[in-house]
């Protein structure tokens, strides 16, 4: 079965895990992609990337956590550039109430005073009296992170290409990763649009994302080296990726703002939006069609660095021996 023959389409992060995953087990694999340049339309690009199973878990169902788990391991022992520095999550006093409830809804965490935020992150000492540190997540640059996938497709001999569309009569079987782009084949899939913004300053440094919690406007900062952070993210239902509205501006550097006042001086290097693929649960998942022909994944949300690693392994073992098991499986 191995030397079966694989189209994927879409080099997103969920197309390029699949391709990275197949390769590697000896399958022959094209990955196809029609944006011309890597990553240009990929709502991947845009990503926080933070590997945080257990912080999403205050919002996602448990099969988030549970399958994040597993995945954020899968990241860990294949990625070499995985930061494994946890999460630290903090609100304003006046916000203890947030916090409370992110504690409830959320497990594998510790307290944090002031004393050990100061400690974890030094730039926020004397800012936070409370917050909860999440030790055992991780965060990534997403660019970097499919770059790094991209390459190691090229070279375990995965043929890549850009500037080519989905065509139905690919031989062998067809593994659609469009995203959005699937939206006219998948009737349940809906689009939630990001916005997020890159700023670069020497002024602050932090080693970890850290989540300032908020009743309207929740965000997070996440270092990518270099002085340079992603502000993120909005989650609004509408499915244009056009440029970032004013409001959303005001309320992302606003909030970071709040986290730090040196983020005040940040160049802004990069604002935009990406459309994440939905289904009403909002749990990604995989729908076999044709007797296994045409193998559909997608649903990511806002989960698709968390989970790619694994639903990429479900769809291994289907491949190789029919297995179904996992929850993911769903019919067309
Ligand atoms: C602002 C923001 C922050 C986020 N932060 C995080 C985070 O911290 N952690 C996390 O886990 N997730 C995060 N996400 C979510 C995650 O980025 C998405 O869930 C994920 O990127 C979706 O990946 P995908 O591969 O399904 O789709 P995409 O990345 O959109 O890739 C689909 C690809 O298919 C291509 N395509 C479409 N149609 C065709 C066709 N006909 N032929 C060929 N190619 C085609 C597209 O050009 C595109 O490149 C974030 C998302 C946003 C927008």
């Amino acid at each position: 079965m191995s030397h079966r023959s694989i189209t994927i389409v879409g080099a997103g992060i969920f197309g390029l895990w699949q391709a990275y995953t197949l390769v590697r087990a000896g399958y022959r694999v094209r990955l196809v992609e029609e944006s011309s340049e890597p990553f240009e339309r990929a709502s991947s690009r845009w990503a926080g990337a933070m590997i945080a199973p257990e912080c999403e878990a205050e919002a996602a169902p448990a099969i988030v956590r549970d399958l994040g788990r597993e995945a954020l391991g899968i990241w860990r022992a294949q990625y070499p550039h995985t930061i494994n520095k946890g999460t630290l999550v903090v609100a304003q006093a006046r916000d203890a109430a947030d916090l409370g409830r992110f504690a409830k809804l959320t497990e594998r965490h510790q307290a944090a005073d002031a004393r050990l935020i100061g400690q974890l992150e030094p730039a926020l000492a004397h800012r936070f009296e409370r917050g909860l540190y999440f030790e055992g997540e991780s965060h990534l640059d997403a660019r970097k992170a499919m770059g790094w996938l991209l390459d190691e497709i090229r070279g375990n001999g995965g043929d890549v290409r850009f500037g080519t569309s989905w065509d139905e009569r690919a031989d062998g079987v067809l593994i659609d990763c469009r995203g959005i782009g699937a939206r006219n084949d998948l009737a349940a899939l809906r689009g939630v649009r990001g916005e997020r913004v890159l700023i670069e300053t020497r002024d602050v440094r932090l080693a970890r994302p850290v989540r300032l919690l908020h009743p309207r406007q929740p965000i997070y900062v996440v270092p990518q080296g270099d002085g340079r952070f992603v502000v993120g993210a909005s989650v609004i239902e509408r499915e244009d990726n056009g440029p970032m509205t004013l409001k959303s501006a005001l309320d992302l550097l606003g909030s970071a703002y709040a986290l730090h006042p040196a983020f005040g001086e940040a160049s802004v290097l990069e604002m935009g939006a990406g459309v994440r693929p939905a289904f009403p649960d909002n749990v990604p998942r995989i729908l076999v069609e044709e007797g296994g022909r045409v193998i559909h994944v997608n649903g990511a949300y806002r989960h698709g660095f968390l989970l790619a690693p694994v639903l990429a392994r479900e769809v291994l073992r289907f491949l190789s021996d029919g297995r179904r098991e996992g929850l993911l499986f769903s019919a067309a």
